[in-house]
């Protein structure tokens, strides 16, 4: 065995339909006395029934959640939190109130449980994101890192197909990157490979029945493993990819992780081989980029970013951003391949063979 740093991120992990009703048990556990519930504006309801069981330990709701962090929200929570002398966070929602938890636990100390009610994977990790001027920019801290987390498949029947597909491949991504990570070792590939065999295997069944509680299930517990290998190891590629085009053309951020991720591994498949047979393997098709492409195609996922807003006349501008700050990649960055890739993941083709 090659020699390898492995350093668990613990969270305590409560999974299952219904388990939502357990909230109350782990606020008693962490000993919290005024927690504030965080949600976005169109799912308040969410955090309300928080609100509603956890009674008088609830010191109040912030349902400003918005996309990639905007530091005015989060000054905007951070007050609220000061104020009210928060000692715990209950975020339920996607990626963005995850996000917002992060951002409120970076400057007022108190434990996060994280409700996750999409596939982002960002529960699982000490990674946070703070959008300001137009700019993200992203941090690692363990104090980050959700204390709890509650898996409860049934908060995800409501997701719209494209949107979960979307979703989906984000979780995906984390762990096809990690498959290939300069600093993968012998756990993280473990999860990849299980994280993404549980997710494409559940997408039909998703598809088939969008309350089809084990699909669903099946689905949250390989975002789970692949956000838990996002938090782990570094990215590469396709991550800095999403991550410019999402703050440069704020671009939504699960549908660009869907158009861009079969044309990332293609970009990468001459220089990770073993990677490219394992995803393929754990997707059950013969080829990584193109099974992926497919994957998403037959269950209604956005494909093209010329669908998201992205100007043909733009991609110019997101392939000097992508090539401007090196990161590790195992196929060497050049511009014009780049604004290659950009091209392809921009008009939606299939990634050749
Ligand atoms: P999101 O949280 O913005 O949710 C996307 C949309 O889906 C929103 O309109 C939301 O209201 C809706 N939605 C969420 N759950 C729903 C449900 N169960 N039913 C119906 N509608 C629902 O988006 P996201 O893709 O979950 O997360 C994206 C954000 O998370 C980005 O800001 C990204 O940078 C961040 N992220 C961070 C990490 C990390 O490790 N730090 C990892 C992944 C993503």
């Amino acid at each position: 065995m090659n020699r390898f740093t492995y350093a668990a991120n613990a969270s305590r992990v409560i999974f299952g339909e219904g388990s939502l009703a357990q909230v109350g048990d782990e606020i008693e556990r962490l000993g919290s006395k005024r927690v504030l519930v965080l949600s976005t504006r169109g799912h308040r309801s969410h955090a309300e029934r928080i609100a509603d069981a956890l009674g008088a330990k609830v010191a109040g709701i912030f349902d400003g959640a918005a996309m990639h962090v905007p530091i005015e929200i989060a000054l905007a929570a951070r007050a609220k939190a000061r104020s009210l002398d928060a000692d715990a966070l209950v975020a339920i929602g996607g990626g963005s109130t995850t996000g917002l938890a992060k951002a409120i636990a970076l400057e007022h100390t108190a434990p996060i449980v994280a409700i996750p009610t999409t596939y982002a994977g960002s529960e699982a990790t000490p990674i946070y994101g703070l959008t300001e001027g137009g700019i993200k920019r992203t941090g690692r801290d363990a104090k980050m890192l959700p204390k709890v987390i509650v898996y409860d498949p049934s908060l995800t029947f409501d997701l719209p197909l494209a949107l979960s597909v979307a979703s989906a491949m984000n979780a995906i991504a984390h762990a096809a990157e990690g498959l290939y990570a300069a600093d993968r070792n012998p756990v993280s590939e473990l999860l990849a490979e299980a994280g993404i065999r549980a997710i494409a295997s559940a997408i039909p069944g998703i598809a088939a029945d969008p309350r089809d509680s084990a699909a669903r299930g099946d689905c949250l517990y390989g975002a789970w493993l692949c956000g838990t290998v996002l938090g782990t190891v570094g990215m590469a590629l396709h991550h800095k990819l999403c991550h410019t085009l999402g703050g440069a053309f704020n671009l939504p951020h699960a549908e660009t992780h869907a158009c861009v991720l079969p044309h990332a591994l293609a970009y990468n498949a001459s220089d990770a081989a073993s990677a490219m047979a394992r995803i393929a393997k754990a997707i059950g098709r013969p080829h990584a980029p193109s099974g992926l492409y497919d994957l998403a195609r037959e269950h209604g996922a956005t494909r093209a970013l010329r669908d998201l807003g992205l100007r043909a006349s733009d991609l110019d501008r997101a392939a000097d951003l992508a090539i401007a700050n090196p990161y590790a990649n195992p196929r060497p960055l050049s511009r014009d391949a780049l604004r290659e890739l950009l091209e392809a993941a921009w008009s939606g083709q299939r990634p050749a063979e």
